[in-house]
């Protein structure tokens, strides 16, 4: 699949990885819009979060979850922020959910 995400997940991009598990991996952003941007993503191919399913509940809590852990082993859990991208109209231009975790401010 033509998914630059997805190329990540697999290895066949390179990227500054700052989690891995089971279900979810996180890198950092490749144009940060913060002083630490990083972008928290599943493994599983989910295009946007407007085409979740109800199986997806967990994984949607683990990626919350993974964000909130790596903000406070990084140090900047005293403010972050959390942004789900969704559809062209509202700023999503990779068609792999992801979550922005901005902080450092
Ligand atoms: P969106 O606008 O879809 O919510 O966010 C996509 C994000 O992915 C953007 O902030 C963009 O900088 C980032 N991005 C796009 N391509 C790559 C890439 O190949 N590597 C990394 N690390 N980030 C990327
Ligand atoms: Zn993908």
């Amino acid at each position: 699949m033509n998914c630059i995400f997805c190329q990540i997940v697999s290895k066949e991009q390179s990227a500054d990885f700052v989690h891995e598990g089971d279900n979810v991996i996180a890198f950092k952003d490749i144009r940060p819009s913060a002083p630490v941007h990083i972008l928290v993503v599943p493994k599983k191919h989910i295009d946007s979060i407007k085409n979740l399913e109800e199986g997806d509940r967990d994984l949607v809590s683990e990626i919350i979850f993974t964000a909130k852990k790596i903000a406070k082993d990084q140090k900047f859990d005293e403010g972050y922020k959390l942004v789900f991208n969704v559809g062209r109209k509202g700023g999503q231009v990779v068609d792999h959910v992801h979550l922005h975790l901005l902080g450092g401010f």
